[in-house]
């Protein structure tokens, strides 16, 4: 290793804890629940040379859970085994494993337990209930499950406790005056506010043992009004604990501001959050941790030589490549996967739904799919592939890495398919990291060769004669140019005039002064993209049969970025409507629930209603495909990505990478 990283990789005492590295996985949830799968992905990241990982949220009292959600427990001695087998396993590549002990208080679900929220007072969540404010007994036995949950942790053989006291859950609803307006010793002046978390502190001291440490993740700057800020109690806090804890994990936001919290790459730039570790660095003599979209090793290394951070934590990158410690060390930093901070992977956890991630197609089947382990082929095969879109280039990639023998062939000019478009829009330009990792990737395997350009399209003719024997169709999907949605399933009226675009087209005329619809349903980043891009000169309105509009940005929580910048653009909204009619110089809207009809000035209308797929050339080859195999070399034909089904990057990258493994 040079020693140009070196600082990465030096030792740490945290309390009586010596971490082996100064690289944290701090907790993210995953809703993988405890067992094996929960086991094997933090494992993983012990394995890619992860010093610390913080198993997630875990309950430790049944007056919280977290349903619809399965998260981390740590309420009853049943959840110990599970937990001492992840444990053993963390330990077996060296790492150490805290737990995060949790309570959620006002914002937890209780959908599962059917019991009242309960909160330091009764104020309301966003969550259609206001919870019960805590009597005395409450608090007490609160304190009481905190040391209850640090003495199963010393018993599950855990090296640390993290105590949950950020993001808005309980201990942070006692600390912030937006949460917490009690007249009693626990709510008024800061020293009451604090008088629960000290309380904790102490109890879960009690339970654990002399070489386990004891830390907190907390928001320093909760980015409310009316709440903690860095300048202010946020940071007093900071000083008036100081080293009552052996660390600190230093986070902004809460519920109210979740898109600081966990921002996507569309909202905030890399690192953005060092500042408000610095504060926290500033005032402690014991170690201070931080995250905040941290990906670039030498991002890292400067972050601990400048002194904002003793410990360089890393979520959604470990997700995305949770061998980035190992890379680096191994001097193999552009092999590294960059995270694109799109938030799929926080946007199906928080819904319940098993974590997984565009760039990292094998979180969640580690067991299965070992990261970075590739089962080699004893008879390599010819594979051609057509289309070099992320699902093209991810089968590539794999099936080159097992040893087969591959032609990638791209008509465009460049690798990339979809991402070259959805690339360019608006602050999604991290998007491209899954384009240009894969490109990389596939330059380094002597047995894929990649044809780009007109000369690589492939015709039915082409591939017949190319001399294959696996022909992978991953031709994509275009925008439907009629404007059909869930509610229609028709054509919309006047979709064949001249004046009718695509997203990309759109792009192509940039009509300057016009009046433009957009009709959507997409609800995501290319409507959103295409949006904000026109809105630079043109008078945009935004039609969407949608209650609201971008559905599915709200849990990568983008929505609130997007619909600042279209309204600070001027772009109109008219939700609950679907397009009936697109005449010469306007458009006819009628509202999906009460049928009343408005009419829309429109120069020009743009659908980002569906995508179909380009499956023609997989359909051509697979009518007769007996005789085809008959009369050349194929023997087998696939289709992946979205020229199947046209759905997210991510799932266009997972289902090449499970072809990939397959073939
Ligand atoms: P996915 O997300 O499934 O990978 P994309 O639409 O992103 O789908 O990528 C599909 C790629 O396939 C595009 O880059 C497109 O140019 C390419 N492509 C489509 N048809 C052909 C063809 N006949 N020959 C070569 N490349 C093709
Ligand atoms: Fe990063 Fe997106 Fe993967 Fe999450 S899903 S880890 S944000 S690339």
């Amino acid at each position: 290793m040079s020693d140009q990283h070196n600082a990465l990789f030096e030792s740490i005492d945290l309390g009586p804890v010596t971490v082996p590295n100064r690289v944290f996985q701090p907790p993210h949830g995953n809703a993988y629940g405890l067992g094996d799968q929960q086991t094997a992905f933090r494992a993983e990241k012990a394995r890619g040379g992860f010093g610390l990982i913080v198993q997630e949220y875990s309950q430790i009292h049944e007056s919280t859970d977290v349903t619809p959600v399965d998260s981390g427990y740590i309420h009853d001695d049943e959840t110990i085994p599970p937990q001492r087998e992840m444990v053993d396993a963390v330990h077996d590549h060296g790492g150490k494993l805290f737990v995060e002990l949790w309570h959620g208080g006002a914002t937890a679900g209780n959908y599962g337990s059917r019991r009242p929220p309960l909160s330091a007072s009764q104020l309301p969540t966003g969550n259609y209930y206001t919870p019960k404010e805590m009597e005395h007994d409450d608090i007490q036995k609160i304190v009481e499950a905190f040391g209850n949950g640090a003495d199963r942790a010393r018993r599950a053989d855990y090296d640390g406790i993290e105590l949950h006291a950020a993001h808005g859950y309980l201990i942070s609803q006692f600390l912030s005056p937006f949460y917490n307006d009690r007249d009693d010793e626990y709510g008024g002046s800061l020293e009451n506010r604090m008088r629960f978390f000290r309380e904790i502190i102490k109890s879960v001291r009690e339970n654990v043992s002399d070489d386990m440490a004891v830390g907190a993740r907390y928001t320093i700057d909760e980015r409310v009004e009316g709440g903690l800020t860095a300048d202010g109690d946020g940071l007093e806090i900071v000083r008036r604990i100081g080293d009552d804890l052996d660390f600190w994990d230093i986070d902004i936001g809460v519920k109210q501001s979740i898109d600081d919290m966990i921002a996507p790459s569309r909202r905030h730039s890399k690192n953005y959050q060092i500042d408000f570790m610095k504060a926290a660095t500033d005032e402690l003599d014991v170690p201070v941790g931080g995250t905040g979209r941290i990906t670039d090793p030498d991002d890292a290394v400067a972050l601990l030589e400048e002194g904002y951070v003793d410990m360089v934590g890393m979520a959604r990158q470990s997700i995305s490549d949770p061998h980035w410690p190992r890379k680096v060390r191994e001097e193999r930093v552009d092999e590294i996967r960059e995270c694109i901070g799109c938030n799929v992977c926080v946007s199906q956890s928080r819904q319940g739904i098993p974590l997984t991630c565009t760039q990292n197609p094998t979180v969640g089947r580690e067991a299965i799919w070992p990261p970075e382990e590739y089962e080699t082929v004893d008879e390599p095969k010819g594979i051609l592939v057509v289309g070099g879109g992320p699902a093209g280039m991810e089968f590539a990639r794999v099936a080159g890495e097992r040893g087969h023998l591959v032609h990638l062939n791209e008509k465009a000019e460049t690798l990339g398919g979809r991402v070259n478009f959805e690339g360019t829009l608006p602050d999604l330009g991290e998007w491209n990291r899954v384009r240009d990792w894969r490109a990389t990737e596939l330059e380094r395997l002597d047995d894929v060769a990649v044809h780009t350009g007109s000369k690589a399209e492939m015709s039915y003719d082409d591939v017949e004669s190319y001399g294959a024997e696996v022909v992978v169709v991953a031709t994509g999907a275009s925008w439907s140019e009629k404007g059909e949605t869930s509610g229609t399933h028709r054509p919309v009226p006047g979709w064949d005039r001249d004046h009718v675009l695509t997203p990309e087209d759109a792009l192509e005329v940039d009509p300057s002064g016009r009046d433009v619809v957009i009709f959507d349903e997409e609800g995501y980043n290319v409507s959103a993209g295409v949006a904000q891009s026109l809105a630079a000169d043109n008078d945009v309105t935004f039609v969407t049969p949608s209650a609201s509009a971008f559905d599915q940005a709200v849990h990568t929580f983008e929505r609130g970025t997007i619909f600042t910048a279209l309204f600070e653009s001027g772009v109109e909204f008219i939700s609950h409507h679907a397009l009936e009619e697109i005449r010469d110089d306007d458009v006819v809207a009628a509202n999906v629930h009460s049928g009343e009809q408005t009419t829309l000035e429109a120069d020009y209308v743009v659908f980002t209603t569906m995508r179909k797929s380009n499956d023609d050339l997989y359909r051509d080859l697979t009518t007769n495909l007996d005789s085809l195999r008959q009369s050349t070399e194929i023997e087998e034909v696939h289709a992946i990505g979205d020229c199947v089904s046209p759905r997210r990057i991510a799932d266009a990258v997972y289902s090449g990478h499970d072809l990939g493994r397959q073939v």
